[in-house]
């Protein structure tokens, strides 16, 4: 985790200004020096939506870089990436102009990411012009937004030069809206965030159990419902709360692969389809992962923040082990990873066609807000809710506390936590026990086990008057199961350990014996490799994040 967030990090904050500029430059008509970047952020007329996406959406992802930026500032406190997202801001500023949505594809959702990267460069990095420039920018795109929130059905019953003018997605604009309004930029931020929320089709039937997921686009429909959330937050709508929650059920329970992963071809599925199994065969674009993993953190983050229920914490890390730390890194020249491949043939790792897609954007995004998706903190005390080391500290009764997290989880089932503090401070540990936690999960104070419930599928909490050195010790009875990949094949299976999907290495027999995976064990204690043994031989197993550039499969057809 640290070190994709580092490379990301010192990745963008090299990327060349001038370049990063150049389209909003070229479309303000003033001097714009620099190389073309390439791929989806060039002004170019080559794009084709059926063909290549050379010049697919100029600039798109330049909010997205800005906001990756800010956050690792936060996260370091290095000068020089404050000092570039402010240069960015400054320079920015001056292509301000309605000009640039003329003919240009997607005005919402590049618009969506400037709001992002303006805001958090306001927040985080600490400039003072940002609103100013984000009133601007705000200016600029609002001629060339409807009136409201457009699905892709509305949008395809309009006329539209090509078929990309149906993909905007107005639908994720006031979750960044309502952020803008929140952190001071003004009451027309709220406004805006209201008239873009997607009732009519998407959070009304949501909040009333509707399962209208299929056949939507969806990353930018998981997106969307943390703008639910900040409706929840800001205007106290339930009904917006209990949309967020049960897209986020319906997503879990009838779109998500083993690793968490959701989305063949970018589509939701209809229930009872099949679909999602006969993707396995039909497709190598199973899940987009960078843009995917961030909008699930995101979603589940806030579902977290609300509910306190652990079970969306269990969700996330599935989606870290098995999808977002084994995204390769982006390449000098843009050339981006984009999906993780499930199919049952030749599945490999790769990089995406064009250069600096979305996940481009996204990846930057995630990888920096890793410290705040491991614990989050309330007044009573704190909750731990990712097994990584690390270290949280925060203030409490004036002093300050430290929470040191030491771990190889999930290699190893085990982590050990210690506690310091200037004097005894009483608060909370919560502690989550992911809902696959066998009874022999076992938590240890200072060598003596806890008498609390564990309850899998809840957060353990420990209250204490907690004093220098104290020291939590975390035991996971992990164990082994075979996951079918929709309820239509029931005999297509992928093997889990604990949160960890076990990806078969190399090329092996399309049927096993399901006593065979269940089998499969850990080499060594700590370990990244699994291995089974089969009537041809040993069969090698590695987690997402161990697998290079071998040819893997996921799913396996086994009898019964
Ligand atoms: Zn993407």
């Amino acid at each position: 985790m640290l070190r994709q967030f580092e490379t990301n990090h010192a990745f963008f904050l090299a990327l060349d200004e001038d370049m990063l500029l150049k389209p909003f430059r070229q479309r303000a008509g003033l001097a714009a020096p620099g190389e073309e970047m390439g791929g989806w952020y060039d002004n170019s007329p080559d794009f084709d939506p059926h063909g290549t996406f050379h010049g697919f959406i100029p600039g798109h992802s330049f909010g997205q870089y800005m906001s990756g930026l800010a956050r690792a500032y936060a996260v370091t406190g290095a000068a020089a990436t404050r000092d570039k997202v402010q240069r960015l801001v400054r320079a920015f500023a001056p292509t301000i102009t309605t000009k640039f949505y003329d003919d240009y594809h997607l005005p919402a959702y590049t618009f969506d990411k400037t709001n992002c990267g303006l805001i958090d460069a306001h927040q985080f990095a600490g400039d003072e012009m940002a609103f100013k420039v984000l009133d601007a920018a705000t200016d600029a795109v609002l001629p060339h937004l409807p009136a409201k929130a457009m699905s892709r059905s509305e949008q395809y019953a309009e006329p539209h030069p090509d078929e990309a003018y149906c993909w905007d997605e107005t639908y994720t604009l006031p979750e960044n809206f309502f952020l803008a309004y929140h952190r001071g930029a003004g009451d027309r931020y709220r406004e805006l965030a209201v008239r873009f929320l997607e009732d009519d089709l998407y959070f009304n039937p949501l909040a009333a159990g509707r399962n209208v997921l299929p056949g939507e686009h969806a990353y930018s429909h998981v997106n969307a419902f943390s703008s639910a959330m900040q409706a929840y937050l800001t205007l106290g709508s339930e009904k917006h709360l209990h949309a967020a929650q049960n897209g986020f059920a319906f997503l879990r329970d009838t779109q998500s692969f083993a690793t968490g992963g959701w989305g063949p071809d970018e589509l939701f599925r209809k229930p009872g389809s099949g679909e999602i199994g006969e993707s396995l065969v039909k497709s190598h674009f199973s899940f987009e992962t960078p843009c995917g993993a961030y909008g699930h953190f995101k979603i589940a983050r806030y579902l977290l923040r609300v509910t306190r229920d652990s079970r969306y914490g269990d969700s996330m890390e599935r989606v870290l082990y098995n999808t977002i730390l084994g995204a390769k890194p982006i390449q000098p020249d843009g050339y981006a990873f984009y999906y993780s491949d499930y199919n049952n043939v030749f599945a490999k790792k790769g990089y995406h066609r064009d250069k600096w897609p979305c996940c481009s954007g996204t990846f930057p995004q995630i990888t920096a807000d890793y410290g705040i998706s491991s614990y989050l903190r309330d007044a009573d005390g704190i909750y731990v809710n990712l097994y990584v080391p690390s270290r949280a500290a925060w203030t409490r009764g004036g002093s300050r506390v430290t929470l040191t997290q030491r771990t190889h989880y999930p290699h190893d089932p085990a982590t050990q936590i210690e506690l310091s503090a200037a004097k005894p401070e009483s608060f909370t540990v919560h502690l989550r026990i992911p809902a696959w936690a066998g009874a022999k999960t076992r938590v240890a104070v200072n060598g003596q086990r806890v008498e609390v419930p564990l309850t899998p599928g809840a957060f353990a909490a420990i209250p204490r008057t907690w004093s220098d050195g104290d020291r939590i010790e975390m035991e996971f009875d992990m164990s082994m199961a075979l996951e079918k990949v929709d309820p239509e094949h029931s005999n297509i299976v992928a093997p889990v350990y604990g949160p960890l999907a076990l990806f078969a290495m190399g090329r092996p027999a399309p049927r096993q014996q399901r006593s065979t995976l269940m089998a499969a064990t850990q080499t060594a204690k700590g370990s990244d490799t699994w291995s089974a043994q089969t009537g041809s031989g040993v069969l090698e197993f590695k987690p997402f994040p161990a697998i290079g550039e071998e040819q893997y499969r996921l799913y396996h057809e086994v009898e019964g």
